[in-house]
């Protein structure tokens, strides 16, 4: 019989549901789709009702992770297919190459600054932030082991001043690279560890049961949605999470994308994308008033001259301590408005932004104007979600985040014996939500592997 349980989903959730086990004897595979753990919560700058630093938060468990004994992490995989047996699951999974030798690889960063191509980064794109080809993912990644981008090993980066590509010999024929510099640099620091011509692995796994943390993801504003897309000084609110961030693309600096003027007038736009039409979220994502009180409150921290204010519908405060978060950031001189703008509008000689509304105490048209406007938008399912539903046979609900089996008194486990559910897989929440939950998920599947059931 196996002793092991499989957590798909490397985020807090998943972290904390893998010591849990981990602590309590079980074998851990913990993975996770992209090259490093950590999720959202690794984006982060600091964390409501605390403001501590997310990810000096969030690294030392990752760390744990790491060289805990019983856990193996398996970054960059993917579930395949699931058969339930007697004892628990077989399970297939292919991990993606990385085409580094994660044995011989330090993370010393020689093959990155080699490499010749700068590409906008998976998580401050939109906002300036490039990473290489050869690219470690944040700098506190785990493992600390850099991935080479598919598209460059394939070719496909040749037009953009790649060097792997365009050989007649292919690389998994040829096993050494005469020209691509991150090889070359890899080499002289006597690392040797790119391996150009590494294929996907596949993995099977016996385990006894299987606990789903793959999260959420961010909602991105249609084109046009309050200027987003048109409108460069409009950004989302994880965007906005990257630019207050020491490690994100300005260093900690808030300043404006157009110009890189430091920001003096800042609006948040509440509940965007939220609404009863088609493509719309129909649901409250609970914890974005939160979000905006605490980037309120840092932008103060960052500069406290800067003008701030907050259109609201209706306020969520819901969790220990977040109405006094809320009034903390009202001392410091936020003005809440509670009405929505008609939209956001750009002054094409100045790029900043005027906000139209009816002032709700008077009936009044009145317009503001703001050097960036942050658009507080809700948290949606994982678009892998219906793909792990498929092979672990549970079900959706009609949001696509995962559906319990009974939301009162069952809310942790799936439809599947041995199957359980932790963080944001389930729903839109917060830090210390996922990590109660994933405390309960693990316990679940220990006590199963513990009883043999
Ligand atoms: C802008 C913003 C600010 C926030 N600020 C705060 C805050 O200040 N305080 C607070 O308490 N909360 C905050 N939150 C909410 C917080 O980010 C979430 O509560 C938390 O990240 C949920 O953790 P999780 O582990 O469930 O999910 P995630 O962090 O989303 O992690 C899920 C992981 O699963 C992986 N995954 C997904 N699908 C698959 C798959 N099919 N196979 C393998 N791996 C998969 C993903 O790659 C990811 O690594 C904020 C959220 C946003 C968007």
């Amino acid at each position: 019989m196996s002793d092991s349980i499989l957590i798909i989903g490397g985020g807090i959730a998943g972290i904390n549901a893998a010591l849990n086990a981990a602590d309590y004897g079980c074998h851990v595979y913990l993975m996770d789709d992209t090259p490093s753990i950590g999720g959202m919560m690794a984006r982060l700058d600091k964390t409501f009702p605390t403001n501590d630093c997310s990810i000096c938060i969030e690294a030392p468990k990752m760390y744990e992770v790491d060289n805990h004994p019983n856990i193996e992490i398996l970054t960059n995989t993917e579930l395949r297919k699931v058969k339930k047996t007697d004892q628990g699951f077989n399970v297939k999974l292919v991990q993606k190459a990385r085409f580094i030798d994660p044995e011989k690889c330090t993370g010393c960063g020689a093959c990155i600054e080699a490499c010749p191509v700068s590409i906008p980064d998976e998580m401050d794109g939109k906002i300036g932030g490039t990473r290489k080809l050869v690219y470690l993912p944040f700098p506190q990644a785990i493992p600390n082991i850099v991935a080479i981008d598919p598209d460059c090993r394939y070719g496909n980066m040749r037009e953009q001043g790649a060097c792997v590509g365009g050989c007649v010999v292919d690389c998994s024929q040829c096993r050494e690279c005469p020209i691509a510099l991150c090889v070359k640099a890899c080499i002289e620091e006597g690392k040797d560890a790119v391996r150009l011509w590494q294929s996907n692995k596949n993995l099977k796994l016996n385990v006894r049961a299987i606990i789903v943390a793959a999260g959420l993801m961010s909602y991105e504003p249609e084109p046009g949605m309050f200027g987003y897309g048109d409108c460069q000084n409009v950004i989302t609110n994880l965007e906005f999470e990257r630019l207050m961030n020491a490690g994100g693309p300005t260093n900690g600096e808030i300043i404006r994308p157009s110009d890189q003027r430091h920001v003096k007038r800042i609006a948040w736009v509440q509940c965007v994308g939220r609404g009863n039409k088609e493509g719309l979220l129909p649901y409250c994502s609970k914890v974005c008033c939160m979000i905006a009180a605490k980037q309120m409150i840092i932008s103060k921290e960052h500069d406290p001259s800067v003008e701030t204010l907050i259109f609201y519908n209706n306020l969520k405060a819901y969790g220990k301590d977040f109405w006094a978060f809320h009034q903390k950031a009202k001392s410091l001189g936020v003005r809440y408005i509670n009405t929505r703008p008609w939209d956001v509008f750009e002054d094409p000689e100045t790029r900043n932004l005027k906000i139209p509304y009816v002032n709700p105490e008077t009936g009044q048209y009145v317009e503001e104007e703001v050097d960036l406007v942050v658009l507080s938008t809700g948290l949606i399912p994982s678009d892998r979600n219906p793909r792990l539903a498929k092979s672990l046979a549970i079900e959706q609900d009609h949001l696509g985040f995962f559906k319990e089996q009974d939301p009162l008194l069952a809310p942790l486990e799936s439809g599947v014996d041995g199957v359980y559910f932790c963080g944001g897989s389930l729903g839109p929440l917060d830090i210390s939500e996922s990590v109660a939950q994933a405390a309960a998920a693990s316990m679940k599947a220990v006590l199963r592997m513990k009883d043999g059931s």
